[in-house]
């Protein structure tokens, strides 16, 4: 069972580092196990990962001994799977767009109706706090009370799933999103969606039978 999340969360980690979305050894993956939480480990180059490496951690943040370093943002990973129940894994990438947006500490408004597979009507920004802190992985709880997806300030992006694949399919889609506002708000003032808009938007996906949690299917 471990040695098989091991496996999956390796997997997910270098597939995020080959889609795009970590530069340099930036990001890291999580993943519920039975005795708490994988986290992929500290300043490790994504090629050269092995399940070996992945750091099991429970949710008291005790680490069995002879493991690798984790990486210096498991209380961001354990506090968000310790205060969400229905999350199963975590994606946190410093992918350039989303992180770029992150700098003006603002939203990604609901410029795509695609926003809604966060959950939310908008991308939220959590609060700025040092990296590796516990403050910032409190900012980054409070950011996700009401969906699936957020920006940490002037930091990168968070994405999170009922599956590695889920978080990993939600951050590439959060990474796109901040990518076309970017594009857009550059020529001009990209107009916004409007609530009742993404209520129809959020009515059709259910129609096609698709949760927030499951998108297998693209529109
Ligand atoms: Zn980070």
């Amino acid at each position: 069972m471990t040695m098989r999340l091991r496996d999956q969360l390796v997997s997910t980690a270098k597939q995020m580092s080959a889609l795009g979305l970590t530069p340099g050894m930036s990001g890291n993956v999580s993943v519920r196990s039975p005795a708490g939480f994988i986290v992929t480990p500290s300043g490790m180059p994504y090629p050269e990962l092995t399940a070996d490496d992945a750091v099991e951690i429970k949710l008291d943040g005790t680490v069995r001994p002879g493991q690798k370093t984790p990486s210096t943002e498991w209380q961001l990973h354990r506090d968000i799977l310790g205060a969400r129940q229905d999350v199963q894994a975590i994606v946190h990438t410093h992918s350039m767009f989303s992180t770029t947006i992150s700098m003006l500490r603002r939203p990604i408004p609901a410029v795509h109706y695609m926003v809604v597979l966060a959950g939310t009507d908008e991308i939220p920004c959590a609060e700025y706090a040092t990296f590796g802190s516990a403050q910032l992985a409190l900012n980054a709880v409070s950011a996700l009370r009401g969906g699936d997806a957020c920006l940490l300030a002037n930091h990168g992006m968070v994405a999170l799933g009922s599956t590695l694949a889920g978080a990993l399919r939600l951050a590439a889609e959060v990474e796109t999103l901040a990518a076309q506002y970017w594009h857009a708000a550059s020529i001009g003032s990209p107009h916004v969606l409007d609530g009742s808009e993404l209520k129809k938007v959020k009515d059709r996906f259910a129609e096609y039978g698709q949760s927030r949690s499951k998108t297998k299917r693209s529109w």
